[in-house]
């Protein structure tokens, strides 16, 4: 695509923030479009696998997701009730040659901060909750809720998983409640007192699972997620208040060593989980999506971001291999579609490492260096 190009990016997330990294260092007008006023430093953890850190050292933020996050050594699967290791996996030196990069577990809000680092500020517009798109055959115009509207040539829907980019595309359809919650708690290590664990471990149970994580490299900060079921999520609130009691009530009956670190857990959020039906059309005229805003992903694979993450560095790719959006985004489609429904139906599955898995297909892909398909013809609308 010609340089000038002006393209507009909706969503300052993991996918958004990475795909305008790479089109802003092509030489691309750029802007992205966010609807916070800022961003706050929720209480999650995140794992970036080793297909994804590898993006991001293009982006030249490798070392700083491993200053602030921790390189695990390890990541442990264990039995719910017998407390036996049903999967392990080591990370050192010679996995991290062989898989291309390293598996860093951060802090949501330290990642937002290496993540912001790859843009230049004033290619972030804060404050801007896209309304609406209106596409004609030479541009596409966004308008806000501030009521500012702005047109571009290129719209890259990065805009998660209630994507207002989707929406144009293919109309409204609310994400799907997958019946089940996840409590998400962090806390100093020092809680523990003394009490070792590991890097990384999750706890297998029949319906419900929970991981144990440090996120910083002097492992002075463990976080906790539980997944569980539940009926309903009856709230427009993207979360609620939960608590050490609310863990127990859900993971109570795992195994003692679990109980210890459960026991020391003071606060703790709850959020609903939701993923959508696979669809494969992820872009029409000079539109695309990337990321949540396309292919939820069930977060039971560690997968959702790498694979926002993946779309950025293949659909940066092909815009700029390509010469029109139609070609371009075809390309990409054509690309991702096979390795993301694989992604999405393991993920539904939740078997990933829970028993012998062979995950080389996984963490070996390099996004920046796989080949490109060939676009496909423009499917009938
Ligand atoms: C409990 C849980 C645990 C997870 N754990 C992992 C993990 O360990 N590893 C992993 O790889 N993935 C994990 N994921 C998945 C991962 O968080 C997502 O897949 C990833 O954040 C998707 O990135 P994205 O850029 O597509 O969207 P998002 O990160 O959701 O970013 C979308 C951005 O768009 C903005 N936005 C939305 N609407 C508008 C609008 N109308 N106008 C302007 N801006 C808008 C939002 O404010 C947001 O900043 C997990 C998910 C969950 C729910």
């Amino acid at each position: 695509m010609d340089r000038k190009t002006r393209i507009a990016v909706v969503g300052a997330g993991l996918g958004g923030m990475t795909v305008a990294g790479f089109l802003q260092r092509a030489g691309f007008p750029v802007i992205v479009y966010e609807q916070a006023p800022s961003f706050s430093r929720i209480g999650a953890g995140i794992i970036l696998t080793s297909n994804a850190t590898k993006v991001l050292r293009r982006l030249g933020v490798e070392q700083m997701l491993v200053d602030t996050g921790i390189k695990a050594d390890c990541y442990i699967s264990r039995a719910w009730d017998t407390g036996k290791t049903i999967y392990d996996i080591w990370f050192d030196a010679e996995s991290e040659a062989r898989f291309g990069g390293p598996y860093v577990n951060i802090h949501r809000g330290d990642l937002h901060a290496v993540i912001h680092s790859v843009v230049e500020p004033s290619a972030v517009a804060f404050n801007h909750r896209l309304l609406e798109v209106k596409e004609s055959a030479d541009a596409v115009r966004l308008r806000f809720d501030n009521g500012v509207t702005v047109e571009a040539d290129i719209v890259i829907g990065a805009d998660g998983v209630n994507s207002k980019v989707r929406e144009h595309l293919i109309g409204f359809e609310p994400p799907r409640f997958i019946g089940k919650i996840a409590h998400r708690a962090i806390f100093p290590t020092e809680l523990l007192g003394g009490y070792k664990i590991p890097d990384c471990t999750k706890w297998w149970g029949p319906d419900r699972h929970l991981l144990v994580y440090f996120m910083t490299h002097r492992r002075d900060e463990v976080y906790v997620i539980g997944v569980m079921p539940r009926k309903s999520w009856d709230t427009e609130a993207a979360s609620l208040p939960s608590s050490r009691e609310a863990l127990f009530e859900g993971f109570g009956h795992f195994h003692p060593d679990l109980q210890r670190v459960l026991n020391v857990v003071r606060d703790a959020s709850v959020w609903p989980v939701f993923d959508r039906e696979r669809n494969d059309r992820w872009s029409g005229g000079r539109v695309a999506l990337l990321g949540d805003a396309c292919h939820p992903v069930r977060p039971f694979m560690a997968a959702g971001g790498a694979m926002a993450i993946e779309d950025a560095a293949i659909l940066s790719r092909c815009l700029f291999e390509f010469d029109t959006p139609a070609a371009a985004f075809r390309s990409y489609e054509a690309t991702r579609q096979a390795r993301v429904g694989d992604v999405q139906r393991i993920s539904v599955e939740n078997t990933w490492m829970g028993g012998p898995t062979e995950t080389d297909w996984f963490y070996c892909y390099d996004a920046c260096t796989a080949p490109l398909a060939a676009p496909q013809p423009v499917r009938a609308t």
